[in-house]
C-alpha cells in the first residue's frame, strides 16, 4: 500500500463544500482510503488581485493506485465540480495537487513529485505538517526541494541571538 499527501484548494462558491465533496469522492474511491484530514486554513491569494480567499487543506491517503491513476482521479474530480463550477461561478474553484506519493520522484511530463512549488507555499506546507510533523525535518521533502539544513538551532529563542543584541 502506497502512502500519499494531497493538497486541496478552492476560492470559488461553496468552498468548504467543494473541500468536503473531493475528501468524500476520494474516499469513495476504489483503491483510495483517506486516512487523516488536516484543520482548514484560510489564506489570502497570492498574485491575484480582487480574487476571493481560498480555503486549502491537505489529506493522507493510502492507495493501491500508481501516481499517473491517482492524478487521472484528481483531475476527474476537478472536473466533476469543475462543470458546475463553469455554469455558476467560472473556473477553478477546487484545486487538487499531490504533493508526496512515499518518497518517489517522479519527473514526467504531466505529473512531478513532489510537487514542484510546495516548498515555496505556507498554505501548502501549514496544513501538511499538521498531519505529517514527521516530514517537517524530512531529509527527503527537504533535499527535494534544494533546501538544506544550515545550521541546527535548538533551545529557547533568546540563546539563540545569546542575549548580546536587543
Ligand atoms: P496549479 O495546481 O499549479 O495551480 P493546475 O491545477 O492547473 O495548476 O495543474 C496544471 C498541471 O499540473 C496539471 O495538468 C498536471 O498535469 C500538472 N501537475 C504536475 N505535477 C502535479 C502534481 N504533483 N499534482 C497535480 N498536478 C500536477
Ligand atoms: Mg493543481
Amino acid at each position: 500500500m502506497n502512502v500519499s499527501f494531497l493538497s486541496i484548494g478552492s476560492n470559488m462558491g461553496d468552498r468548504l463544500r467543494h473541500l468536503q465533496q473531493s475528501v468524500y469522492t476520494l474516499h469513495s474511491q476504489e483503491g483510495i482510503e483517506v486516512v487523516a484530514v488536516s484543520s482548514i486554513y484560510e489564506t489570502a491569494p497570492i498574485g491575484f488581485i480582487g480574487q476571493a480567499d481560498f480555503l486549502n487543506m491537505a489529506v493522507k491517503i493510502q492507495t493501491s493506485l500508481d501516481p499517473h491513476t491517482l492524478l487521472n482521479v484528481c483531475q476527474q474530480i476537478e472536473s466533476d465540480l469543475g462543470r458546475k463550477r463553469l455554469i455558476r461561478w467560472g473556473p477553478r474553484t477546487i484545486d487538487l495537487d499531490i504533493l508526496l506519493y512515499n518518497n518517489e520522484n517522479i519527473e514526467s511530463e504531466n505529473l512531478i513529485i513532489p510537487h514542484p512549488r510546495m516548498l515555496e507555499r505556507a498554505f501548502v506546507l501549514v496544513p501538511l505538517f499538521e498531519i505529517a510533523p514527521e516530514l517537517a525535518s524530512s531529509e527527503e521533502v527537504v533535499q527535494a526541494g534544494g533546501v538544506e539544513l544550515w545550521k541546527k538551532i535548538d533551545g529557547a529563542p533568546e540563546s539563540f541571538w545569546g542575549g548580546s543584541l536587543k
